[in-house]
């Protein structure tokens, strides 16, 4: 009998099944493909701050972002590749946001250097940018795999909750606790009030003569050039969903666009497209993280009522490898100590916001 078992080996079951292992839980972690396989496989996996003057994910992300630059650099040096990070607007929106995001932030912010602006394109060069001088790249796949290290892993796809009166069985598998982080793959649990959506994304390495030792975000994600290798990636298409089109997805269609959007920053010569990563990335309603216990709507009791043992962590967008290790600590207190998850982020939230809509439920 395992006392948790994860559902989803993303940069999300990944950071939470360590934190479980650290604390001295049995885990199990399932992926009916494999760990980092999911849009984690397929992210640039860039650190960076959200871009904004206010709001919720701008709080949370003030804080997520150099937790996460902390975490990785001291439990997983090797997976982090530090890199200052500039941040071009794409439209006077944008532009606007930026100014906002430079008067209003803490973060360390410089002036981009003549190195760095001279290798733009006129029109990148002539938009409003900011430089931010502690960011970092990750290995996507590498740090999901060191941080399921010595978790037993099971590459199978659960398709039922099956709750025994004490324990769930999956796939053969006991465990007292489970935690759902399967993304935007196919929810396990369906409720009406919890909304998430999948956007498709791509991502290519490529080999080119030109250079950049900054990651640089404009028109698409742009990493650091090491080696004569860049990675270039959005997630952008809402439209195609792996499980849910017939066609596949068109690879050779999906790298002329990213490499056309990244030229509208840097001139790329010499361009060899070395390997393609695809995959979803999964968003909520108002954009902040679903992080805690999950009420069981279609139960009748007056009182709250949640699954029993259940718990779940999704919904970070583009930005799954800054929030993971903050909302993956803030969830294994939750499951070890019992301290709730601020409403921000619980499920609870698009719960009562269901309910308000229902007015005769309760
Ligand atoms: C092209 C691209 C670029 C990106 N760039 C960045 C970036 O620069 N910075 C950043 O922070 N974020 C970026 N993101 C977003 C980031 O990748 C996501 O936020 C993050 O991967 C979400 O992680 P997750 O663990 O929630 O989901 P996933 O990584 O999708 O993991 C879910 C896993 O669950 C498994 N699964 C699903 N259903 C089941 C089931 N029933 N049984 C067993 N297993 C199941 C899937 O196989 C999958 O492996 C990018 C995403 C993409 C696609």
């Amino acid at each position: 009998m395992y006392d948790i078992a994860v559902i989803g080996a993303g940069i999300n079951g990944c950071a939470i099944a360590y934190y479980l292992k650290q604390s001295g839980k049995k885990v199990a972690l399932f992926d009916r493909e494999a760990i980092g396989a999911g849009g984690s496989g397929a992210a640039g996996a860039f650190i960076s701050p959200k871009f904004s003057k206010s709001g919720e994910l701008k709080e949370l992300m003030e804080l997520a972002y150099p937790f996460a630059l902390d975490f990785y650099s001291h439990h997983f040096p090797t997976c982090i590749k530090n890199a200052p990070l500039l941040h071009t607007a794409k439209d006077e929106e944008e532009a606007r946001k930026l100014r906002d995001f430079k008067e209003n932030t803490a973060l360390g912010i410089a002036p981009a250097p003549l190195h760095v602006t001279q290798i733009l394109t006129q029109d990148a060069q002539n938009s409003e940018n900011v430089y931010i001088l502690n960011g970092g790249v990750i290995d996507a796949k590498g740090v999901c795999h060191a941080m399921a290290e010595g978790i037993d892993f099971f590459k199978t796809e659960i398709d039922a909750l099956a709750w025994r009166d004490g324990y769930y069985e999956l796939g053969g598998i006991q465990a007292k606790e489970v935690v759902l982080a399967y993304g935007a793959y196919t929810p396990l649990v369906n409720e009406p009030y919890i909304n998430l959506r999948g956007i498709w994304g791509h991502r290519i390495d490529i080999k080119t003569s030109a250079r950049t030792e900054v990651t640089m975000h404009h028109h698409v994600s742009i990493s650091k050039c090491t080696d004569g290798i860049m990675a270039i990636g959005a997630t952008h298409d809402v439209h195609y969903h792996p499980q849910k089109n017939e066609e596949p997805y068109d690879i050779e269609a999906g790298r002329k666009e990213l490499l056309k959007r990244a030229n509208l920053t840097i001139e790329l010569k010499d361009v060899e497209v070395l390997n393609d990563f695809t995959g979803l990335r999964c968003g909520s309603n108002d954009y902040m993280p679903l992080v805690g216990k999950i009420v069981e709507s279609k139960n009748s009791s007056k009182e709250l009522v949640y699954y029993p043992n259940l718990t779940m962590i999704n919904g970070v967008g583009g930005y799954g490898f800054v929030l993971a290790p903050y909302i993956a600590k803030k969830l294994c207190e939750e499951i070890i100590q019992g301290k709730e998850t601020d409403e921000s982020i619980a499920p609870l939230r698009f719960y009562k916001r269901y309910l308000k809509r229902l007015p005769s439920k309760r």
